[in-house]
């Protein structure tokens, strides 16, 4: 077995490349993130590169989905490296001990913590959970901004909305009441996610049922939302 690491588009990838008795070339993106090419001892090398150009874009999708498997199997310790979500991009996790107030702050693509006790797990995850809650407030309401102006001529009253974390879905509409409940793990996704949700959730105030007519408004006002639904599913289980 021998490794070679090759660039293809600007993203290096690294093989390793087994002689065996196949056919002639197998190619699997194994789950510990290695990709592993069998090929027959008389398939020239040559060959087996240019097997591994054509099939880049699948093993490069393949790797980072190994990659976010292990993120939700890992229990977070919040330590330096790991991976924050947050609208639909992957931040790393930073810790700095401060005496100073503690915080977290949003710097480039990463996600810094000022703490007391750089080891205070709890500490760390109150601390986020705080944030989290605070950027969805402003987050959401600007996708309200967004999204209201599509309804507001259907005689639908602009409502409030309120965040907390929900197990199983996304968003909830009180249309008697005003009001519309958006789940905070929602800050996690793209904008596009979010503003297909508040516009779902806005839609209800007119059709309250999930019937055709519902969803012949929502296309209406949003024609690629199933798009955007495929994209908020495709990490979590949670429904709209
Ligand atoms: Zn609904």
């Amino acid at each position: 077995m021998k490794d070679y690491t090759i660039i293809c588009d600007d993203q290096k990838i690294t093989f390793s490349l087994t002689r065996k008795k196949v056919k002639n070339v197998n190619l699997r993106v194994k789950a510990d993130s290695t990709v592993v090419v069998s090929a027959n001892k008389s398939v020239p090398y040559d060959f087996v590169e240019e097997l591994v150009r054509d099939k880049a874009t699948w093993i490069i999708k393949n790797l980072a989905r190994v990659d976010e498997k292990k993120l939700l199997n890992m229990e977070s310790k919040y330590i330096t490296g790991e991976i924050i979500s947050f609208l639909g991009d992957n931040y790393k996790l930073r810790v700095f001990q401060t005496d100073r107030r503690e915080k977290v702050v949003l710097d480039g693509m990463n996600i810094a913590f000022f703490v007391k006790y750089s080891e205070a797990i709890e500490r760390k995850q109150a601390l986020l959970r705080e944030w989290y809650n605070d950027q969805a407030t402003i987050e959401f309401n600007k996708s309200l901004e967004r999204t209201y102006p599509l309804v507001e001529r259907f005689g639908i009253e602009k409502p409030t909305i309120k965040i907390r974390t929900m197990k199983t879905r996304w968003g909830s509409c009180s249309w008697k009441r005003g009001k519309i409940t958006i789940n905070t793990e929602l800050i996690k996704k793209a904008r596009e996610c979010i503003d297909y949700v508040l516009l779902h959730e806005l839609a209800h105030f007119k059709f309250h049922k999930h019937d055709a007519a519902f969803y012949g408004f929502l296309s209406a006002l949003m024609p690629e939302w199933q798009v955007r639904r495929q994209l908020l599913k495709k990490e979590t289980g949670a429904n709209d």
